[in-house]
Order: structure tokens, then sequence, then C-alpha cells
């Protein structure tokens, strides 16, 4: 630490991002990622938009805006878009967190939000998930801070029903409910048709899961047009040219492959069953995930040494070193052929 660092941000832990490993070929399945490589059609469009890098990128995203609206069923002032879902979660943080109120969150979620949280210099409360690490809805009726929920729920893979949302969201009317919809493509329900309903409410999402854009960093928000308006005005004041030309086109052709986009997720879906079942028949225990990850711990190993055995045979998964969480792994679920090198190279360990 330099002797010129805020007092402010002398405390601050960053978030700790999954490992990209550069020195040998890994079974990846460690950050939820797509295994499946971006379509041609994104790749073209991506190098047709680089001949233009000598041009800032459009600050109103105008194209991608009104395609997401139309995907998505909603107006283009509904839309804000930015550099991964990352950024519009720490715009949500920035813009609607008082700091009296502060902001709450799982005590078992996304590591990003209280860090998020601390850059921003906003309280934050973590609120326990019950014994089976599900969401009690009681404890989020009337809390009057801004609630950031994962919704499915990570590393748990646990969904909420729309109906558990709208309870919040009814009981929380002075503060922004923020439900970040990473995983909804792998079999929870969205909550963006309450958008209308509510104006309390902030739906993120991302191309870098279910859209195979992580490397793109390209994510999205849905929300009121006043809530949008809020972030725009932090986003002009950060960096108005947030997404760059290549991502823009990217995000634009990937939205003219919305069947395979959801052809992709059917077999993620069936290839996570079919590991869930593999996994429990080898006496480990499972959450019920609807995410691109399983969440898995076995009485006969510890989560961090199957995480490190694991890796010194080629295959990464994600090992967390919370108290309440480090008996297990969560893994991401690839293709077929990953899977079957997974729970092979388990058994072998096991
Ligand atoms: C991956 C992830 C994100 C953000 O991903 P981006 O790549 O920044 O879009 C947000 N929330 C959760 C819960 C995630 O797992």
């Amino acid at each position: 630490m330099s002797k010129f660092l805020s007092e402010k941000l002398r405390a601050l832990t960053p978030y700790t991002p999954g490992e990209q490993p550069q020195d040998m070929k890994y079974i990846k399945l460690n950050t939820n990622e797509s295994p499946f490589a971006p379509e041609r059609n994104v790749v073209k469009a991506a190098a047709r938009a680089a001949k233009r890098l000598n041009l800032y990128s459009d600050p109103e995203c105008k194209k991608l805006v009104s395609r997401l609206a139309e995907t998505y069923g909603v107006k283009n002032e509904n839309i804000i878009v930015t550099n991964g879902s990352d950024e519009v979660l720490n715009f949500a943080f920035m813009a609607f967190c008082d700091s009296e109120n502060g902001a709450a969150a799982p005590d078992i979620s996304y590591g990003f939000y209280p860090v998020f949280a601390a850059v921003n210099g906003v309280p934050f409360t973590k609120i326990p998930l019950k014994d089976d690490f599900t969401i009690d809805i009681k404890d989020y009726l009337g809390l009057n801070k801004t609630i950031f929920i994962a919704n499915p729920n990570a590393p748990t893979g646990f969904a909420l029903t729309l109906d558990q949302i709208e309870q919040i969201l009814e009981s929380n009317k002075e503060t922004v409910v923020v439900i970040d919809e990473a995983y909804v493509d792998f079999g929870a329900s969205s909550a963006v048709k309450l958008i209308e309903k509510y104006d309390n409410l902030l739906v993120t999402m991302t191309f870098s899961k279910s859209r195979s854009l992580a490397g793109g960093r390209l994510g999205f928000g849905i929300a009121s047009k006043e809530i949008i308006r809020d972030l725009n005005t932090i986003r002009y004041s950060t960096n108005p040219y947030n997404v760059n030309s290549m991502t823009l086109a990217a995000g634009l052709a990937t939205l003219k492959n919305e069947k395979k986009v959801r052809k992709n997720c059917e077999t993620i879906i069936k290839n996570r069953e079919y590991t869930a079942n593999a996994l429990r028949n080898l006496g480990f225990y499972l959450t019920d995930s609807k995410a691109n990850f399983i969440f898995a711990k076995s009485d006969k190993i510890g989560g961090e040494e199957l995480y490190l055995k694991l890796k010194a045979r080629g295959v990464l998964v994600r090992h967390f070193k919370l108290p309440r969480i480090k008996d297990f792994v969560r893994i991401t679920i690839g293709t077929k052929k990953q899977m079957d090198i997974l729970i092979k190279t388990v058994e072998e360990i096991l």
C-alpha cells in the first residue's frame, strides 16, 4: 500500500476472481463460463467492428438497447447496457444505497456484493441463509435496505419463485430490490415482467454465462425508466464509452442466435442433471441447482482437498474458504465430455 491511498480505502479487500491459469490446459469448470464458443456470426461482427476501433463506441448503445428491448418485451428507456453486469451492480450500489439504510444480501451469495458495498462506503448487512442454504423470505420483508439477491443464487444454485420475489418487492417499496439474474436462463423464472408493476425493481443480466461472451464483458439492467435514468447519470459521470464497439457488435449478433442460445442452455441443464446424478451415486450431497453449476460435498473428502486433487489432475473447480461452505466445491457444467472426465477423475480420487 502506498502512503497515498485514501484513508477510506485502506481496509478494502478486493474481490477474488476465479483462476484463469495460462500455464497449462485445464478442464475449466471454475468460473461458470459457457463451454460453447461464440457462433461464427458473432466473431465476424466483432472483427468487422474492429476495423473502426479508431472511433469511440456509441455511448447510447442504441442498436443493442433496441434489440434487447425487443428480446425482453420492454421499452428502450427500460434498459442500460454495461461492461459486464458487474458494472451495473456497482452502479446500483453507488446510486441506491443511502448510508443510513445501506445494502443487504444473503451471507452466502455473490462475493462481489460486499466488495461493491465497501468500495462505495455503503454499510452492508449479511442475512444468513437457512441451514439448508435456502433463503427465508421473512428475513427480507420490510427490511428498508437496498436488497441484492442473485436468482438463482450463487454458489448454492437455489432459485426463488416469482411469488416470493413479489413479496419482497411489495414490502420494500421505499428501497430498490436488485434481482441479479446472471444464471436465470438455466432454469429460474425471470422477474423482468414485474418491472411495470414495481418501480423499485432492478433486474440485472449478463452475456457472460448463457450467451458465451464472458470475455466480451457485456451486461445490462432492466428497470423503470426513472431507475435507468439514475443509472445512466452514473454511467455518464464515470465512463460513457463503457462498452467497447467490438463487444457491442458481438452482443447484437448474439441476439440473432436466441434459438441456439436456448439450445445450449438445454444442453447444460441436461448435463447438469447427468452430473448431479453421477455424483449422488458417488455419495455426494448436492443442492438443487437451477444454474450452470452444481454445488456438492462429500463425507469422504473435504472441499479444499477435492479442489486441489482435481487441479493436480487437470480439472479446475471452485472452492470457497467461507466456514459455512468450506466442505463444498462449485463445479461449472460443461460439455458431456468434460463432465465425464470430471466424474471419472472424482471417482479415482475417492
Ligand atoms: C458471473 C456473475 C455476475 C457478473 O458477471 P459479468 O461477467 O460481470 O456480467 C453477476 N452476478 C453473479 C451472481 C454472477 O455469478
